[in-house]
């Protein structure tokens, strides 16, 4: 597993939370034992297809769910056994329930002034906040005189008025159309480094992790798969899963003979060889390694690294996703952008596929 070291202070320390629903011993495992350190004022992801155990992490982080064993400490101290509304954590809902009757500015006071501050205290918040999210001008409307987004951004706004030490978001972007949500995208990720404070984001898209994320946690059914930076999880994914789960890959077939310092050498099916970055937990003999699809570069049948027959292409306007089969039956993609004057192939062609060789890495399965 991938942790950046670094000398950052820890704002969130799971240790070890195990969670079972229903009895301790026979009941449901939503996640093994989970080891992770959020770090202040980190954009961090918790991502992971439906039922990986996100939301339930979350959750145990807030205070909604308890911790079956382990333990959870929020900036050295241990918080496992506080009450939600004990903790200095708020959290940010999909649906996002602002109360219809009220301004953008009451909806924003309301969350300052269940604190107990005082009338004055809570509107100075709630202004500050309106002009973080930038919706200052609207403060006298109502709820419904707003979009989607700008009613998700009064949302952040109130959750954030309280001054929270870490602001947990559940999905916050998924009831918001395509385009809203890519610009969300940027606008959340302002929002955190302008608040100067520890945002925790549960998705399972994983171009949305990628897009916003200082780290992501990559979840497959209760355990933690791997933790790094975009860059980490993309280009240096450890395993199968991550893989394929982070972005399209090709996952191809290869005998492993030598391991050494990172570097793995690779029999190619077609028995060309190659030496190529390896997960720290690969072993000798079969294995997979990735490439991703525009690592790929096609050209005359006899030149690459291997051979491959077109079967489909598909234009998708900034590229051509090609799709190819090998003289083993393995299929491969690959994808040609539109705007290079490297030729498609056409359906049926034998072609010779090439990679660097730091674009291919051994996998553990
Ligand atoms: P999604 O993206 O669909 O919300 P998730 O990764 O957030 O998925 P969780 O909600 O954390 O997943 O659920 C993890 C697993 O725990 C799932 O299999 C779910 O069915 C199960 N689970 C969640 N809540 C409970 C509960 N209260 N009782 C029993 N099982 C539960």
């Amino acid at each position: 597993m991938i942790q950046a070291s670094s000398e950052k202070q820890v704002a969130i320390k799971v240790d070890n939370a195990r969670k079972v629903y229903g009895h301790p011993e026979t009941g449901f495992v939503a996640l093994k034992e989970v080891n992770l350190d959020i770090y202040d004022n980190e954009f961090f992801t918790l991502l992971g297809p439906s039922g990986c155990g996100k939301t339930t992490l979350l959750r145990m982080i807030a205070g909604f769910e308890s911790v079956t064993k382990g333990k959870i400490e929020l900036f050295g101290d241990e918080i496992s056994a506080l009450p939600p509304n004990k903790r200095p954590i708020n959290t940010v809902f999909q649906n996002y329930a602002l109360f219809p009757h009220m301004t953008i500015l009451d909806n924003v006071i309301f969350g300052v002034k269940m604190l107990g501050e005082t009338a004055g205290t809570s509107k100075t918040r709630a202004k500050e906040m309106l002009e973080l999210v930038q919706l200052d001008q609207f403060s006298h409307r109502k709820p419904s005189e707003l979009s989607g987004g700008q009613q998700q951004r009064v949302a952040m706004a109130r959750a954030l008025a309280p001054h929270p030490k870490v602001l947990l978001l559940d999905e916050p972007l998924s009831a918001l159309d395509l385009k809203l949500r890519q610009a969300m995208r940027v606008e959340l990720k302002r929002i955190q480094r302008d608040a100067g404070i520890t945002f925790v984001f549960v998705t399972h898209d994983q171009e949305e992790a990628l897009a916003m994320s200082d780290r992501i946690a990559v979840f497959s059914q209760g355990e933690l798969q791997q933790i790094g930076n975009a860059k980490d999880v993309y280009d240096a994914p450890e395993n199968k899963f991550v893989a394929d789960f982070i972005g399209e890959t090709n996952l191809v077939d290869v005998k492993v003979d030598k391991l050494s310092e990172g570097k793995a050498h690779c029999v190619l099916p077609g028995g060309a060889s190659i030496t190529c970055p390896s997960a720290a937990a690969a072993h000798k003999g079969e294995g997979h390694i990735s490439i991703r699809p525009e690592r790929l570069s096609l050209g005359k049948a006899g030149t690459g690294r291997l051979d491959g027959t077109v079967i489909q292409q598909i234009y998708l306007g900034t590229d051509t996703q090609v799709e190819l089969r090998l003289d083993d039956g393995e299929a491969l993609t690959a994808r040609l952008q539109n705007s290079s004057p490297d030729a498609i192939p056409d359906i049926g062609a034998v072609v010779g596929l090439d990679f660097e060789e730091g674009a291919a890495r051994l996998l553990v399965d």
